[in-house]
C-alpha cells in the first residue's frame, strides 16, 4: 500500500479464495475490481478443499438432498438458502466447466459421483482428492488474466469505512505496517471462516473470521455463529499450524472409525457437529 494512501475502484473484492474469485469472474468486465488478501494469493482454505463438491445430477434426487441438508443442519439451515444452494448447483458447476476446471469421470465418460457425511445418494464431484485446488487454480489463472482484475496481496482489511449504516470502502494495512484506504461502490467480504482461530486446525492459521468481528463492530447482526464443521480424521502431530486432512470422502468410499480398543464405535457418515 505503500505511497497509495487512498485508492477509488468500482468494486474491492478481500479474500481469493473460491468465493472471492468466483464473485470476480461472474462481474461485468466493464468493472474495476481490487482484490486484497492477506498472505500469498495461493494461501487460502479453497486450495486445501479435498474431497469434493455436492450437485443435482437430476431433479429426481432433489427431494433427498434436500431433506439430507436439512437434517446436517438440524433443520435450523434456512430452507430458501438451502433450495437456492441446490437448484443452482448444475448451473454452477457447469459454469466451472466452462471456465476449464476439471472433474473426474468413470469409465464411460459419466461424473464420477462419490459421497460424504450426510448425503444418502452419491453426488460430490471430485478432481483426484484435490478439488479444491484444481477449482481455485483454474479461477485464479483466468482472474489474473482479465484485465479489469488487480490483485493486492499481502494486504490484510482491518476495518469497514463505514457511516450511517452504509459501507464506503475498507482500511488495510501491507506487510510493513503502512494503512491506506479502499473506496469502493461495492464492497464484497470473502475471507472464509473461522477455523485459523483454533490451536489445532485443517485451515490456514491466517483465516480468522475477520469480517465477522468487524461485522460486529460495525453493528451487522450475525446468525448461527456456533455451527462450525469439526473433522473428526486427521493426520496426528504435536507440530502447532495447520494440520493434514484425512478426506471424509475416505469415509465415503468405506473406510471405518476405530477406538483405540479396535472397536468401531460411530456411524462414520453421520453429519458433521
Ligand atoms: C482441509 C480442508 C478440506 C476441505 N474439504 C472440502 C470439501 O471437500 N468440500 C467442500 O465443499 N469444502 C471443503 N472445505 C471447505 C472449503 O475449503 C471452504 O468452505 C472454502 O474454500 C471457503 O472458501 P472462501 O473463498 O470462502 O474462503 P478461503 O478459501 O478460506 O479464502 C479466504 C481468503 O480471505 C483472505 N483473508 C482473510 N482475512 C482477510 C483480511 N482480514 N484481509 C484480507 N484478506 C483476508 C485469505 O487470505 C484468503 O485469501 C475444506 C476445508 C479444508 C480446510
Amino acid at each position: 500500500m505503500k505511497h497509495r494512501s487512498y485508492i477509488h475502484t468500482d468494486i474491492v473484492i478481500v479474500g481469493s479464495g473460491v468465493a472471492g474469485l468466483f464473485a470476480a469472474l461472474c462481474l461485468p468486465e466493464s468493472k474495476k475490481i481490487l482484490m486484497i488478501t492477506k498472505e500469498d494469493l495461493k494461501e487460502c482454505d479453497s486450495y486445501l478443499a479435498q474431497g469434493g463438491v455436492c450437485v443435482l445430477k437430476s431433479l429426481d434426487d432433489f427431494k433427498c438432498f434436500y431433506e439430507d441438508t436439512m437434517k446436517a443442519g438440524h433443520y435450523e439451515n434456512n430452507p430458501e438458502s438451502v433450495r437456492v444452494m441446490i437448484e443452482s448447483s448444475p448451473d454452477v458447476i457447469g459454469t466451472l466447466i466452462k471456465l476449464g476446471a476439471d472433474f473426474d469421470t468413470k469409465k464411460d465418460g459419466d461424473f464420477d459421483y462419490t459421497r460424504e457425511g450426510a448425503h444418502r445418494n452419491n453426488r460430490i464431484l471430485h478432481h483426484k482428492d484435490e478439488t479444491g485446488k484444481e477449482i481455485t487454480t483454474t479461477l485464479l489463472s483466468i482472474a489474473k488474466n482479465r484485465r479489469n482484475i488487480t490483485f493486492i496481496p499481502q494486504t490484510t482489511m482491518i476495518d469497514l469505512i463505514e457511516r450511517d449504516n452504509t459501507c464506503y470502502g475498507i482500511v488495510c494495512e501491507d506487510e510493513f505496517g503502512e494503512r491506506g484506504c479502499i473506496l469502493a461502490q461495492d464492497i464484497i467480504l470473502a475471507t472464509g471462516g473461522i477455523g485459523g482461530l483454533f490451536k489445532s486446525s485443517t485451515n490456514y492459521p491466517h483465516i480468522t473470521g475477520d469480517s465477522f468481528a468487524l461485522a460486529i463492530k460495525h453493528g451487522v447482526a450475525l446468525q448461527d455463529m456456533s455451527y462450525i464443521q469439526i473433522h473428526p480424521t486427521t493426520l496426528y502431530s504435536k507440530r502447532a499450524g495447520c494440520r493434514f486432512l484425512i478426506s471424509e470422502s475416505v469415509r465415503g468410499e468405506g473406510a471405518i472409525l476405530l477406538n483405540e480398543n479396535g472397536e468401531r464405535f460411530t456411524d462414520e457418515l453421520q453429519p458433521g457437529m
